[in-house]
């Protein structure tokens, strides 16, 4: 490829919203346009980067007998309903009509697309099977941001397996395990698997591959001493137990003018450990308390995986008004028993607790939890803080920014026994076949990279996904000797099977380094008539900027030897 005839309009300037790395030099290097909010052009070298990482995946994904298919993007709302999705999806999913008034959704991910197909399995004997695709997908965020990163139109490789039983899921997911586990190595990102919440797909062993990044939304919690990795939605921590004494016979009531918040109370004299925080939700149109202890704090994605909840949010003063008869600050769940009360382990088997009396300014002391309280459920509702000890070998725990890179789960029989996916088994029995599913979104993987690769100067590309491997620069395009030696490496490289571009622009040599630093190509070989007169060419790694001068005749044979070694 020649530069002069390559489309890539570099930018001096940023966006001036852009504020992840990513964002700014995909746009800077001319990868990437934005259409409108959440949706890009891939310009060439954007598409050709993209291309090569879908290369990896599906390599990776055929290495494990993955068999690629395409669904269609435009989907009906039929197999949509019959799982319950159409409404739990909630705004995420774009819908819309057709002329004929019939409803239908753009792709949002596919379980229930593959399950429909999946129903045409018959007998044990044609599993496993693992299905993939690599196409897109819609989501309708509410913030579109951050360049590639979140976006509402994107590609993602998405792969459901059926096994006859957990025994051949378990065989499937693991598999998939170290399919993610090269692809990531040959992306160069360096994913941390962790224990992750299913979310609303149902399931159960749920791992997210987590890239740690400046820019990254998901909050990973570390143990830097065991293999201990989780989201914050799912983590858990090592909790020293709190000596409550002998606490009273009877809760006693007492007056608390103006104290409404824990720390109020805490500076009274009741510590935080010893409170109970009460927080009433309406969770799918019911109102439920959530009781944690005082210092700590909700995680909602617990919330929701503890309530199977499609939409809540936080009550109202009025309404904990008219539910409890007090305002926030006041309330408990001593008493309570026409709500819904689920209450963290944390607080089981406390004694001698102080909460709100449901009379404002009032609270209660001496509270017996399992004593006074009715529970209905207890479930895990508290997000782990950096420092507490890991709950596998007590050190104290990190927490860091992540990019959700992938994501495999066990999804369990639920779809298939909804779209009645049944085989017969070696006894001509009637099975159900258990389904896994897998996904990892291409661009965000791009601009992962980019995050994770870059400099001052622009991007720094792994050899694997760079729009070219080697640029080979003409330092003085008026020069005929050195732009004819230029042109015979470039022969040469490009017949040797590197992915080659020449920089034959009429450009000052400034430009055509900074332009090449900022898109990152690997390699760059420098043909000018000052090093030529002395047989040399000029070869400069990007990752290191360390340049070299290395005779004519060797120039091809050392480069070659360079890529295909950094080649994964
Ligand atoms: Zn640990």
């Amino acid at each position: 490829m020649r530069w002069s005839t390559l489309f890539t309009p570099t930018l001096r300037d940023a966006p001036g919203d852009a504020e992840a790395a990513s964002h700014k030099l995909l746009v800077r290097g001319g990868f990437i346009r934005q259409l409108h909010a959440g949706h890009y052009t891939l310009l060439p070298l954007g598409f050709r980067v993209r291309q090569k990482i879908v290369s990896i995946v599906a390599e990776e994904q055929d290495r494990i007998d993955g068999q690629q298919v395409q669904m269609p993007t435009l989907q009906p709302s039929g197999p949509w309903r019959q799982s319950g999705r159409w409404d739990s999806m909630g705004e995420i999913m774009f819908t819309l009509e057709d002329r004929h008034g019939t409803e239908a959704a753009l792709g949002v991910t596919a379980e229930e697309i593959f399950a429909t197909v999946a129903t045409e399995l018959t007998s044990y004997r044609q599993l496993p099977q693992m299905w993939y695709q690599i196409h897109t997908k819609f989501r309708d965020e509410a913030r579109p941001k951050s360049g590639l990163l979140r976006v509402r139109e994107f590609t993602m490789k998405d792969a459901y397996s059926f096994d006859l039983d957990e025994a051949g899921l378990d065989v499937s997911f693991e598999r998939q395990h170290q399919a993610y586990t090269n692809t990531f190595r040959r992306l160069d990102l360096d994913a941390i698997p962790v224990q992750a919440s299913s979310g609303n797909m149902g399931g159960t062993d749920s791992i997210e591959f987590m890239v740690e990044a400046e820019a990254g939304e998901d909050d990973v919690v570390l143990c830097p001493s065991c293999a201990y990795a989780a989201n914050i939605e799912k983590a858990n921590s090592a909790l020293a137990s709190v000596d409550d004494g002998p606490g009273l016979d009877a809760p006693e009531r007492f007056d608390t003018p103006g104290l409404r918040t824990i720390a109020d109370l805490a500076a009274a004299g009741h510590r935080a450990t010893n409170q109970i925080k009460t927080l009433v939700y309406i969770v799918d149109g019911q109102p439920t308390l959530f009781l944690l202890r005082g210092d700590h704090q909700l995680n909602e994605q617990k919330l929701a995986d503890a309530t199977g909840a499609i939409a809540f949010r936080p009550a109202t003063p009025q309404e904990t008004v008219q539910q409890l008869g007090a305002n926030p600050g006041s309330l408990g769940a001593v008493g309570v028993d026409e709500l819904r009360i689920i209450a963290d382990p944390a607080l089981r088997g406390r004694r001698a607790m102080t909460t709100g009396a449901n009379i404002d300014d009032v609270h209660l002391r001496g509270v017996d939890v399992d004593r006074d309280l009715v529970v209905d459920r207890w479930a895990d509702l508290r997000e782990v803080q950096a420092g507490e000890p890991c709950p596998t070998c007590g050190t104290p725990l990190d927490i860091v920014a992540t990019i959700e890179s992938g994501h495999i789960f066990k999804l369990g029989r639920k779809y298939a026994e909804t779209f009645g996916i049944n085989v017969l088994d070696e006894n001509g029995k009637a099975q159900t076949v258990i389904m896994g599913s897998y996904g990892i979104g291409i661009e965000r993987a791009m601009a992962t990279i980019v995050e994770t690769h870059h400099d001052d100067n622009g991007i720094i590309w792994p050899v694997s996904v760079a729009p070219f491997e080697v640029v080979v620069t003409v330092v003085q395009a008026k020069d005929d000797a050195s732009a004819a030696a230029a042109e015979a490496i470039y022969d040469e490289l490009k017949a040797a099977g590197i992915d080659v571009l020449i920089d034959d622009r009429p450009a000052r040599p400034g430009v055509k380094f900074a332009d090449a630093e900022l898109i990152g190509i690997p390699y760059r070989v420098a043909v000018g008539p000052k090093a030529l007169a002395e047989g040399m060419v000029e070869l400069t790694p990007r990752a290191t900027g360390i340049t070299e001068l290395v005779p004519v005749a060797e120039a091809v044979d050392e480069v070659v030897a360079l890529v295909v070694a950094a080649r994964r």
